[in-house]
């Protein structure tokens, strides 16, 4: 069986052909911001498509954000991806569906979710290591934990900012290891941490556990996304409760949603776990994802870290959010933590790449450690889609002066 090629122009043979369609949410001109998908460089207004076949979900394409097409579960995201696939492959729907196109840099994008709860969690071996080595030179890289959990917190929804937001340095209580007591002011070690968000779809009951099994029941789909931390004021006060205003001022997100279905093909085995983990979180082939990041300062690629190293997997992620009996809202973002791999230009945070600021890395043609003001840092990421290579949305953030 050949595939069907997209009728729309460019779009063939590019990153957001018909094997990606991430979802967004946008607004042109003056009017009320909406659900489009996109396709090559332009946004496909799938509301008017909708309300024209007379489809009930054109009510959930009128929304200002994906919470109610992605309440509908996992049967309507299925069937929406192929009315949406027939809409731009077949020829016969080309004069209804084209005047619905309008460029991407003519639109503005806004936040796609709007997020309930979000957990970080910490599940590259090679960064939990790095920054065990860095944070305590002296003791044993990872926690006895970390093998048996996939180990996460708490994080700050509100603060959850779409792609292209500026990101004011954050100031607070920070105490050098050498200083007798701590001062307050501007973050002087601000980093970026590039990782891999979860979109959670379909809400659970609570008290109920969500199994491994059910991850694709549940997660609609991904989003490349930048925690945002101001080491000095983590490393002050992390202990005993973990990351807190070093972590909630900002945590940036891309505009477009990559449906997980458009991912089956970057399914990967993961790396291997050892020892097996607990029964709950026993996974199978194709836990894991083939997805590639880069990390850009100012324009200047400065890291590429591979995703298919993670240790721990999404569906063992979500698994152990819920083996308590929480429950999942509509909305609930949970993110990988940062993305890095074992060489060093693989590594996902400014921290490690400059190892605690001791070992400044080059950009610019000059020595760099954490972000200065002014600084942009754009993550972005592709995977193997059904016809070639699918580009996720990228996330990007300028930092602006402490106030
Ligand atoms: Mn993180």
């Amino acid at each position: 069986m050949t595939e069907p090629t997209s009728w729309v122009e460019g779009a063939s043979g590019s990153l957001f052909d018909v094997d990606n369609l991430p979802y967004g949410v946008f607004s042109h001109d003056d009017e009320e911001p909406r659900v489009g998908v996109r396709i090559g460089d332009l946004v496909l207004d799938l509301a008017p498509v909708a309300a024209g076949e007379m489809l009930e979900v054109a009510h959930a394409f009128e929304a200002t954000d994906l919470n109610p097409l992605m309440a509908m579960g996992k049967p309507a995201w299925s069937s929406v991806r192929r009315w949406v696939t027939s809409l731009l492959t077949d020829e016969a729907e080309r004069p209804l569906v084209e005047p619905m196109l309008v460029p991407v840099d003519e639109v503005t994008m806004h936040l796609p979710v709007t997020v309930a709860d979000y957990v970080d969690f910490y599940c590259s071996l090679d960064h939990a290591g790095n920054v065990g080595k860095i944070f305590r030179p002296d003791a044993e890289p990872l926690l006895p934990n970390w093998r048996h959990l996939p180990v996460g917190y708490h994080g700050r929804a509100g603060t959850v900012v779409v792609s292209g937001t500026q990101v004011r340095r954050p100031s607070g209580q920070r105490k050098p290891p050498t200083a007798d007591a701590p001062t307050y002011g501007a973050s002087e070690r601000l980093d970026i941490e590039a990782e891999l968000g979860f979109v959670v779809g379909a809400p659970s009951e609570l008290g109920h556990q969500v199994p491994v099994e059910a991850f694709t029941d549940h997660v609609f789909g991904v989003v490349p996304l930048n925690d945002w931390s101001a080491r000095d004021i983590q490393a002050w006060e992390y202990v005993p409760l973990g990351p807190f205003l070093g972590k909630s001022f900002a945590t940036s997100v891309a505009a477009w949603v990559t449906p997980l279905e458009a991912l089956e093909p970057a399914r990967v085995d993961l790396p291997g776990q050892e020892p097996e983990p607990l029964d709950y979180l026993r996974v199978g082939p194709g836990a894991g994802y083939d997805i590639d990041f880069e990390v850009e300062l100012n324009g200047e690629v400065v890291a590429r870290p591979p995703y298919a190293s993670m240790y721990w997997s999404p569906a063992q992620m979500l698994a152990h959010l819920t083996v308590n009996g929480a429950s999942l809202r509509v909305g609930d973002l949970f993110a990988s933590g940062t993305v890095s791999g074992p060489r060093p230009d693989q590594r996902g945070s400014f921290l490690e790449l400059s190892w605690g600021g001791k070992e400044p890395f080059t950009a610019g043609g000059r020595e760099r450690a954490f972000l200065e003001d002014g600084d942009t840092v754009t993550i972005r990421a592709t995977a193997p889609g059904r016809l070639g290579r699918i580009a996720l949305g990228e996330v990007t953030g300028n930092v602006v002066p402490a106030r």
